[in-house]
């Protein structure tokens, strides 16, 4: 009895195991294929996985944290999504109310989220907007994105924010690239935890 209850659990755990091992696999095969990025970040997935702390992981508690815990979410967050990018600039978060129904916004190394963000039941949304700011902070570094430094200097000095002109808002180089490449940064990201903790696709509250 005792020894065909070893067994039992040896064999449960070579199979958790094995089913870890091949969605670790999987994932860092859809990470490696992302456009315009030079990084490997196979190498980075598995150092991120092992020191992705699991409480920062249960999204499933989004929709009932309060501001403050939603704060402190995404202040922790953060330092996360820059990692996992190869970013190693040291960045201020800011919480600084509202500003023109904008999400957030980058200012050098300096990252502003505002309460349309932080009021957001979207965990998606809250990842995306953290991935396209860190590709901001990125640009500045501009070794590796597609943009020239020329580009990047351009777009900083004639920039337009959104409540201004929505449409030429759009139309800033570094603001196309940051839309781009932060949706499929924030949409592995996102990925990656439902992997890592095994909570449905979609919408996650
Ligand atoms: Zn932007």
């Amino acid at each position: 009895m005792y020894v065909q209850r070893c067994a039992w659990v040896l064999k449960k755990a070579w199979l958790d195991y094995r089913k870890k091992q091949i969605d670790r696999a999987n994932a860092a095969v859809s990470f490696s294929s992302i456009e315009n990025y030079s990084i490997s970040f196979r190498n980075h997935f598995n150092s991120f996985y092992k020191k992705f702390p699991k409480y920062v992981g249960r999204v499933f508690d989004w929709k009932n944290l309060d501001r403050l815990a939603r704060i402190k979410y995404i202040e922790k967050l953060v330092p996360y999504v820059l990692k996992f990018g190869k970013i190693t600039r040291d960045v201020t978060v800011k919480f600084p109310g509202s500003y023109h129904g904008a999400l957030a916004s980058t200012n050098g190394r300096e990252m502003s989220f505002y309460d349309k963000l932080l009021d957001s039941d979207d965990h998606d949304e809250i990842i995306e907007s953290i991935a396209h700011e860190s590709q901001h902070v990125y640009q500045i570094r501009n070794t590796e994105t597609a943009l020239t430094p020329d580009i990047v200097a351009a777009s900083t000095q004639n920039y337009i924010q959104p409540h201004e002109n929505m449409e030429y808002y759009l139309k800033n180089p570094i603001e196309i690239e940051a839309f781009k490449t932060g949706r499929k940064v924030g949409r592995r990201f996102t990925d990656a935890l439902r992997q890592k903790y095994g909570f449905d696709r979609g919408r996650a509250g």
